[in-house]
């Protein structure tokens, strides 16, 4: 690559050794019908399968236009994109599966928009090929979040987005260690659109997120942007004392009027289980966000580089790249 490319495709890989050649095959003429200089980045997140060998050979197939970075673990898909953020050099940024649930052919409907003057656009998919309790659980996780952080995304989960330059840097330049790459986007965004796009079965493979791994992309994604949650579990504190100092009360007025009495105990113990749930879900809340801070303030490096397969810059613009 030796001009500043009008377009980086920034590619997370994780275990896709069977979907590799699929996305090859429609991704490179896709962006070569585009007729503008390019460059795809692929971050290869630690597959323990051949998918790095695969990577490394279409990079000899198309150099001038493949860039592969390879970390030495698993640090999960957010942090991948992060990494391709981080070495990207195009005007504009597209973030894609490597699974094929993104046609890369809706690549020119993004760029498209942008065109019209948009730094950021998202996209909405027309109809979802995910298994039923997918689709359902983020619905749901969507309007939640929709409230709580009031980051407006019609469809949180779909990852095949542009980006301006400005974006990216505003991106990089946060030091985050648990993040939510789309959420981050839109609130530096100044001019955001959206736009309904094609959503495919997986070409092969199957899903890297397990039910557990959604759940923690889910809090990573309110304690991330918002501390609602706090606050709403400070206001439910307040309400539930003094509902019970209402019911002291009352215990006490029972006690002198009707005398001492026995019964009722399981009563008691209903409402004391109760309360206990609550606190420990407020426990378990302040623990998100506390070790969310503990894990930033070590200030790890958020991931490890093994190494980076790129064509050499001409010597004389090296230094402007
Ligand atoms: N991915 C990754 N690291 C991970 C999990 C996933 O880089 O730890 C990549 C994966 O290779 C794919 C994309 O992130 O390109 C989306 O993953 P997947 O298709 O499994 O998620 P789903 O479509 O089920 O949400
Ligand atoms: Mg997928």
């Amino acid at each position: 690559m030796n001009q500043k490319p009008a377009l980086s495709v920034v590619i997370p890989v994780y275990n896709e050794e069977t979907g590799l050649h699929l996305l090859f095959d429609r991704l490179y003429p896709a962006l070569d019908a585009l007729q503008i200089p390019y460059e795809i980045l692929f971050i290869n997140d630690g597959s323990r399968d051949r998918s790095a060998a695969l990577l490394r050979e279409q990079f000899q197939l198309r150099p001038e236009v493949t860039r592969v970075i390879l970390f030495n673990g698993n640090y999960g898909q957010h942090m991948a994109i992060m990494a391709g953020f981080e070495h990207c050099r195009g005007k504009r940024v597209i973030t894609l599966d490597a699974d094929l649930q993104n046609p890369p052919e809706e690549i020119v409907n993004l760029l498209a928009a942008m065109n019209q003057g948009h730094d950021y656009v998202g996209t909405i998919r027309r109809t979802r090929e995910d298994s039923a309790w997918r689709h359902w659980a983020s619905r749901l996780m969507n309007r939640l979040r929709e409230k709580v952080t009031h980051i407006h995304m019609t469809d949180q989960g779909c990852m095949l987005r542009a980006y301006d330059q400005r974006i990216i840097q505003a991106i990089v330049s946060c030091r985050e260690v648990n993040t939510y790459i789309p959420a981050l986007a839109y609130s530096f965004s100044s001019n955001p659109t959206e736009i309904v796009v094609g959503h495919e079965e997986r070409s092969a493979g199957e899903s890297k997120y397990s039910l557990y791994s959604l759940i923690r992309l889910n809090f990573d994604l309110i304690t991330g942007f918002s501390i609602l949650p706090l606050q709403f579990f400070s206001l439910l504190g307040m309400g539930l004392s003094l509902l019970s100092a209402l019911f002291v009360i009352f215990l006490v007025l029972r006690r002198l009027i009707v005398g001492p009495e026995a019964e009722g105990v399981f009563t008691l113990f209903a409402l004391t289980f109760f309360l206990i749930g609550i606190l420990l879900f407020g426990i378990g809340l302040l623990g998100e966000y506390i070790g969310r801070i503990y894990q930033q303030v070590r200030d790890r490096p958020r991931f490890l580089i093994q190494g980076i397969l790129e064509a050499p810059l001409p010597p004389e613009e090296s230094g402007d790249a």
